[in-house]
């Protein structure tokens, strides 16, 4: 077995460990930070997002806002400081409904989230004519609005975006939101790292030493042999791997897994414009069939499922430059909590439903039904605790720390995330959201009793 020594060792190169070693090395500058994964880092489920960022979150409390308005301020300083080499753009999410009780539940939202921190909401009922509202520019991120508009003259909607449902009534569209490549973020927050002394170390982390409730070593199984590395501080970015390793230090780490698809394919016809934003349907719909494929559904017990509502929620955003066909969706409807495995597997149909429900809002994909141009389905964990919060900080054995739990939010978090983990490891001053996300905060009688009206899809698309 060969010995090493690390400053701090962080289990997992995932997005998460690789903000924190960023965070510890380069901004508090701890000089032996040592980043472990088995696997390539970002490969596991940092590669298989949507890649999207929205500083759009309910209550209770400003915790979860404030951590992701920080998050941005932090991504746009990198942005800047790089000169965008990870493409940060703000087009903001679009919300559609063609319900109008839902667009009377849209501002009174919109003014819960505006109210937390938001921004300004502005509301635009009167004509077209007289409108002031106006989209992003489909690139950068300087100078845009935040708050939100709440567009509720069905005529503005439609001249804005003309192939959207003309059934549409009302539109939110919340504005410090939009998208980035992860893998450039991450390879950016590597490659300072490492000038600043990370280093990358490719195995398994199997086991790790306590001593009197403290650690004092990480074993490592590598393809060269086995590797004790010696440290004083040890976190946990496992992804969804988090319980496992909170085993390691005995503990139970209040996590569990959900698998979630993304489907993305190429739009040849042109049906969706290349500037528009995230958007999504805000209405439960049913798949669209033909009467005969209806009755052939029908007739198998195993696919009339297919026939049955289906829930609020589905949405898409278009990938790659101007020239590119590529769009992503996704759609939650059939969420399952499992045991991560690497490679998940989908259902064969699940493009089809996808496409499917996304036409209900823009009719034109039709053209599209059975024969989905280049669709891949892949996609991965969301790593979740109860209420949909984050891990952030210290476990209850000294020197160990965690930073994971981060669901669907863990590209959008990881500055502000990675950055609060570097500064509960180096003892720095703490934000004031930081008891939020910590361990301890289930021990909280009252915090226990919030859980019980706290939703684990709270703030989850
Ligand atoms: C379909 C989909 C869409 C998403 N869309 C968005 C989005 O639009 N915006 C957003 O912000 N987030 C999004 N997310 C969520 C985001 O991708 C995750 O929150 C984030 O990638 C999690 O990062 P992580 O570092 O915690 O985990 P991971 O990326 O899984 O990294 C964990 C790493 O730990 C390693 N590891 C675990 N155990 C060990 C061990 N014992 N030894 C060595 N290595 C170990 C694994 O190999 C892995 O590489 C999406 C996720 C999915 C699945």
């Amino acid at each position: 077995m060969s010995r090493l020594t690390a400053d701090v060792v962080i289990c997992g190169a995932g997005i998460c460990g690789i903000s924190a070693a960023y965070h510890l090395a380069v901004r508090q500058g701890i000089r032996r930070v040592l980043l472990i994964d088995e696997r390539e880092p970002m490969s596991f489920t940092s590669d298989k997002s949507t890649e999207c960022y929205r500083n759009w979150w309910p209550g209770p409390g400003d915790s979860m806002l404030r951590f992701m308005n920080h998050s941005i301020d932090l991504l746009e300083e990198l942005a800047e400081e790089s000169n965008n080499y990870f493409g940060l753009q703000r087009r903001g999410y679009v919300f559609l409904t063609s319900r109008p009780e839902r667009a009377r539940e849209f501002e009174q939202t919109a003014r819960q989230i505006c109210d937390l921190g938001a921004g300004p909401l502005r509301v635009h009922a009167g004509t077209a004519a007289d409108s002031v509202y106006r989209l992003s520019p489909p690139e950068g991120y300087r100078d845009q609005p935040t708050g939100a508009d709440l567009v509720l003259n069905p005529e503005i909607i439609r001249q804005t975006f003309p192939f959207i449902n003309q059934n549409v009534v009302a539109m939110l569209h919340p504005r410090r939101c939009g998208w980035l490549s992860a893998q450039q973020l991450a390879s950016y927050l590597l490659e300072q790292g490492k000038r600043r002394g990370v280093q990358l170390l490719r195995g398994r982390v199997a086991g790790v030493s306590v001593e009197k409730n403290r650690v004092r070593s990480v074993q490592v199984e590598t393809a060269q042999g086995n590797v004790e590395v010696h440290t004083g501080a040890y976190v946990i970015a496992a992804g969804p791997f988090l319980k496992q390793a909170g085993r390691m230090l005995d503990l139970d780490l209040p996590v569990y897994n959900e698998l979630h698809a993304k489907l993305s394919f190429s739009d040849p016809l042109k049906i969706i414009p290349r500037h528009v934003p995230l958007m999504l349907w805000d209405d439960p719909v049913y798949l669209q069939w033909t009467e005969a494929e209806r009755r052939e559904l029908a007739a198998d017990e195993s696919t009339r499922w297919l026939l049955e509502p289906f829930p609020a929620g589905v949405h898409f955003r278009p990938e790659g430059r101007e020239d590119s066909p590529i769009v992503l969706a996704i759609w939650t409807y059939d969420v399952r909590t499992q045991e991560p495995v690497p490679n998940p597997r989908f259902e064969p149909e699940h493009g089809e439903v996808i496409l499917r429900g996304l036409a209900n809002m823009i009719p034109g994909l039709s053209a599209y039904f059975g024969r989905l141009y280049a669709p891949v389905v892949d996609g991965g964990y969301y790593c979740k605790t109860q209420e949909n919060r984050p891990l952030i900080g210290p476990l209850p054995v000294d020197g160990a720390f965690v930073f994971g739990a981060v669901s669907g939010f863990g590209i959008m978090g990881s500055m502000a995330g990675g950055e609060l983990l570097a500064q509960h490891v180096s003892s720095d001053s703490l934000p004031d959201y930081a008891p939020a996300f910590l361990l301890s905060r289930y021990e909280d009688p009252v915090y226990r009793s919030l859980l019980a009206d706290w939703s684990a899809v709270s703030g989850q698309l």
